[in-house]
């Protein structure tokens, strides 16, 4: 089974994903983690995207659909989660040809809902662990241990440069410019559902679940 989870930054999508992957074998492919990757490999394209990225807006569709291509390929048993792609209209029909080509479909769309001032307060406490991707929230999600991951005992914890309130608010725009209208695109292919996204991470994922035990 293949999904997408959309929703502005800081709507849930990574977090939930983590959890799809540990409890159905999914396999989660996130273009924000993979432009991060190539940043921080230092790679040309990685160079050519960071300060687009900083600045909040997006990068070109050629850039992500070309890391999106490279990933599919490899396939996934358990199905893929796209998280934060796609994020335009160019992206969704892109994704549509990829995966028609590997003979495969797309089974739910879940927009996750949740209201600005929240997305806000959500990203500004946000911090990741560069070891192995978990998310954590300074107040709402601290770590047990203070500088310590849960899930893997690394001390390298970090917070996104793009995590700030002027880029939250560019990020927040080019959301309702450029990506909102992917929910109409896929209301009329049947394929979208929305959750509230407002409510605790366990609740999120029973009705993330409650979807695709339907779909
Ligand atoms: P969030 O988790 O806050 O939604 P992401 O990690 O998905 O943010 O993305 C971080 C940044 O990476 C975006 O602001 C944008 O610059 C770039 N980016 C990620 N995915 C895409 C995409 N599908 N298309 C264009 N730009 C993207
Ligand atoms: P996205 O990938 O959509 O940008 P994340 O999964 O990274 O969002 O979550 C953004 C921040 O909000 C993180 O700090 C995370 O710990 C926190 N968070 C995620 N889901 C919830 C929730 N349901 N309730 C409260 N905080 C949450
Ligand atoms: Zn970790």
């Amino acid at each position: 089974m293949n999904i997408i989870l959309l929703g502005p930054p800081g709507a849930g999508k990574g977090t939930q994903a983590r959890r799809l992957m540990d409890k159905r074998g999914m396999v989660q492919l996130s273009t924000g983690d993979m432009l991060r990757e190539a940043r921080s490999s230092g790679s040309a394209m990685g160079k050519r995207v960071a300060e687009v990225m900083d600045r909040g807006e997006l990068v070109t569709d050629e850039i992500v659909i070309g890391l999106i291509e490279e990933k599919l390929a490899a396939g996934a048993p358990g199905g893929f989660i796209f998280d934060g792609f796609p994020r335009t209209l160019g992206q969704a029909d892109a994704l549509d040809g990829l995966i028609e080509r590997m003979g495969q479909k797309l089974s739910a769309v879940i927009e996750m809902q949740v209201d600005d001032d929240v997305l806000v307060e959500r990203v500004s406490g946000r911090f990741t662990c560069g070891n192995c991707g978990a998310v954590y929230h300074e107040r709402t999600h601290p770590t047990a241990v203070a500088g310590i991951c849960d899930a893997c005992g690394s001390s390298d914890l970090r917070k996104r440069p793009d995590d700030n309130a002027e880029s939250m608010r560019q990020r927040l725009m080019e959301y309702y410019k450029k990506t909102s209208s992917l929910i109409g695109y896929y209301h009329a292919k049947g394929l979208h559902h929305s959750i509230d996204g407002l409510a605790d991470v366990d609740t999120v994922e029973q009705s993330i679940a409650h979807v695709l035990d339907r779909a």
